[in-house]
């Protein structure tokens, strides 16, 4: 694993199980790999400066639940907050 991209510290993210949900991004934990939005363009993008954040100001569009659950679960920064 690449340094600093491990995070024993940080436990996994809580992702929850329902609909109507709204994601964000840590941006002070997140490093910019792209996971997110490599692995749910739907849900999230990147910005000017190469880092993840949430699309339509985090509301997560019903139906894209599972893929905002998908993309908090590729981050290895555990960047993605729910809630
Ligand atoms: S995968 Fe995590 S660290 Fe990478 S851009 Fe997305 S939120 Fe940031």
């Amino acid at each position: 694993m690449a340094p600093g991209h491990d995070r024993p510290g940080r436990p996994a993210p809580d992702i929850p199980r329902r609909v109507g949900v709204n994601v964000r991004v840590d941006r002070d934990v997140c490093t910019g790999h792209g996971m997110c939005f490599m692995t749910a363009p739907e849900v999230f993008e990147d910005d000017e400066d190469g880092y993840g954040r949430a699309r339509n100001d985090g509301v997560v569009d019903p139906g894209h639940e599972d893929e905002a659950r998908g993309g908090a679960a590729s981050c290895p920064e555990r960047a993605v907050v729910f809630s």
